[in-house]
């Protein structure tokens, strides 16, 4: 396993809700955290059918762009009755000629469960790949979830993305509800995060 020795690490993300929370994950291990944005770096396209494949894409293009060490991540929500979607295609569901609109993909997963006729509740979980990559091409992965359900009327206003329909198990409140700080400890990116800290940053 390779240590990450530098001090700024660039995040492969042009999402800023992503970039906060990963700023947020690292900020006790003293790292600085620049994203993709920020260095006008072009967005790859995720061409691959799988969070390892898209997370791989991301991060070895930003490595490769910058001659930085780069991390990427590659999330979203995967649900039982749905087969597993919108598993990869998590973002694709918000996208709109003007940009991504989540109300919208919300709104979609409900109505596609409701078609479904599954019954409650709608177990899934929101799934994380974490990729560090390095400008020589090696790089390091790390997978996370957190397991929940998919509660309908969307409910909360903290967060982003799917967040106001999960509600994760053992909760009573969803994503969208809680405060970050507590998100930011049971998360699917917190679970890949932790593996990430004791495996490149220990
Ligand atoms: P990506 O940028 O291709 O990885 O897209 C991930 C998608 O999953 C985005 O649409 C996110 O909004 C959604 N997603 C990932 N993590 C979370 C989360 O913690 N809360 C809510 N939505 C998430």
């Amino acid at each position: 396993m390779r240590k990450f020795t530098g001090d700024i690490l660039l995040v492969a993300t042009h999402n800023a809700g992503k970039l906060e929370e990963i700023a947020n994950l690292l900020a006790p291990y003293g790292v600085r955290v620049v994203g993709a944005a920020e260095l006008g770096l072009a967005e790859p396209d995720e061409t691959e059918t799988t969070f390892v494949g898209n997370a791989r894409i991301k991060a070895h293009a930003a490595a490769k762009a910058t001659g930085l060490p780069a991390l990427s991540d590659d999330s979203g929500i995967e649900i039982d009755a749905l087969n597993g979607a919108p598993g990869v295609y998590t973002a694709d569901w918000a996208e709109t000629e003007t940009g991504r609109d989540f109300v919208m993909a919300m709104t979609k997963t409900h109505d596609k469960l409701v078609q479904s006729g599954a019954a409650q509740p709608w177990t899934g979980r929101f799934c994380c790949t974490l990729v560090l990559a390095w400008p020589d091409g090696h790089d390091e992965v790390f997978a996370g979830t957190v397991e929940g359900w998919v509660v309908w009327p969307m409910r909360g206003d903290q967060g982003h993305g799917y967040d106001p329909i999960f509600q994760p198990v053992g909760y009573k409140i969803t994503f969208g509800e809680m405060d970050r700080w507590e998100k930011n400890r049971i998360s699917h990116r917190a679970d890949a995060f932790n593996k990430l800290v004791k495996g490149c940053f220990g």
